[in-house]
């Protein structure tokens, strides 16, 4: 795996630390329309390894400290995830350095690095900053009252945040560290949420799971998976995120697009493409 590297962004400095990577499968396209037209946008983008979504975790060199975007898988997926400790170690930041956690919503692959395989807190002096939309859905609302994709994962939710209980810090929209604000950015979660960072110069933006797997999700945004709670909330957000990030020429560090996950979008007549920083 290469090592972390570092990309200037006005004055931000941010290393993009790749977890691994996972599969996803049409089967995942609910809809026959849209698996029709999904199997056929895989087939152009060279088959099935265009569904092979690499899964990033971000680090920020702050002058307060290291503050880490999400918190890879741990030991809560497959062997091909969970390198994210091994890829911190590399850039020679320390667990018990990062002071804050900004999380993009509460999905394993997201906050599994979190706990170790036991569940002991794996960054024993971190705040985790989650939006307080999220933080509402996923531990004020009643089990039988949330979908059931949501209901089956809430075990692995009581594993990650409960030895960071009392270290949670809930966000209102635009709150979060002095130049990084929440912007929910609804859908996948009732709460998924983007980052927006100051740079000094383009703005930059950690959209978590706004795309899954770009030769759908870049071509046609409308393309639903049931990874997202509520598809058609998630298409708006696509949609309108998309055109935002073009519109203001911001810089991307998006969770499963191609490593290094961080760089610009394109606008085609008939698509967007994500044009990584080198
Ligand atoms: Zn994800």
């Amino acid at each position: 795996m290469p090592r972390p590297r570092t990309f200037h962004i006005g004055r931000i400095d941010i290393t993009p630390l790749l977890d691994g990577d996972l599969d996803a499968s049409l089967d995942k396209v609910p809809d026959p329309v849209d698996r029709a037209a999904a199997t056929e946008l895989i087939a152009q983008a060279g088959g099935e390894k265009a569904l092979t979504m690499d899964c990033h975790a971000f680090l920020l060199h702050l002058p307060e400290g290291p503050v880490l975007i999400d918190a890879g898988t741990g030991t809560m997926m497959h062997a091909r995830l969970g390198h994210l400790h091994a890829r911190l170690a590399e850039t020679g930041v320390k667990h018990e350095d990062i002071r804050t956690i900004l999380l993009t919503h509460a999905h394993k692959d997201h906050f599994g690095g979190l706990v170790d395989e036991a569940g002991r807190a794996m960054f024993p002096n971190a705040e985790l900053l989650l939006h307080e939309v999220e933080a509402a859905f996923w531990f004020d609302t009643p089990p039988e009252q949330m979908p059931e994709r949501a209901r089956g994962s809430l075990h692995l939710n009581a594993k990650a945040f409960g030895p960071y209980e009392g270290r949670i810090r809930r966000v209102a929209e635009g709150e979060g560290l002095p130049g990084i604000a929440a912007r929910l950015a609804p859908g996948h979660t009732p709460g998924h949420t983007a980052w927006v960072i100051e740079t000094g110069a383009a703005p930059l933006i950690a959209w978590g799971d706004v795309v899954h797997v770009a030769a759908l999700h870049l071509v046609r945004p409308e393309t639903a998976m049931i990874y997202d709670l509520d598809p058609a909330t998630a298409f708006a957000t696509r949609r309108d995120m998309l055109q935002w990030v073009v519109d203001n020429n911001a810089v991307v560090a998006a969770a499963h697009l191609d490593a290094p996950g961080i760089g610009h979008l394109r606008r085609d007549p008939d698509r967007y493409s994500f044009v990584p920083l080198d």
